[in-house]
């Protein structure tokens, strides 16, 4: 990927945070003036103004003579891409032995996800159904053998 220019800063107070990315976009006719200007403006940027002031007044005052179109704000939501069936792959790939002594032992098998705590849990049935055969019975050695 291409390397763009980029000044980023960032700052903190016990109630709020704030930060500013400024980065240079991909352009036909480049103006290395232009972004010179803008990045040193960037720069002079407080932590006080980041933390306090709101995106419009914080562009006004770094940036006023040459006003910057501003977006709406979208609002940011967390989102994790964990499922029953990604969960159901990787138990698949862990194998039966091993989810079968799981089995076993606890007497289903949760997994939590680090991301979303999210909590999958699979009894008896479900294991069987995965792996399509009797995974506790061939852990105890009593049925089919696992391949
Ligand atoms: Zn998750």
């Amino acid at each position: 990927s291409e390397q763009l220019d980029t000044h980023i800063t960032l700052a903190a107070s016990d109630e709020a945070c704030g930060g500013l990315l400024v980065q240079r976009l991909p352009e036909s006719a480049p103006d290395p003036e232009a972004w010179e200007h803008v990045a040193t403006l960037a720069q002079t940027v407080s932590a006080e103004e980041l933390v306090q002031l709101d995106a419009h007044h914080l562009l006004y005052r770094l940036f006023h003579e040459t006003p910057p179109r501003v977006f709406d704000a979208e609002p940011i939501e967390f989102a994790c891409t964990c499922s029953r069936g990604k969960v159901s792959d990787m138990l698949l790939m862990l194998g039966g032995e091993e989810v079968g002594s799981v089995l076993e032992e606890q007497g289903s098998v949760e997994i939590d996800c680090d991301f979303c705590n999210a909590k999958y849990v699979f009894d008896e049935t479900d294991i069987n159904a995965l792996f399509g055969m009797d995974v506790a019975a061939a852990v105890r050695g009593e049925g089919a053998r696992i391949q």
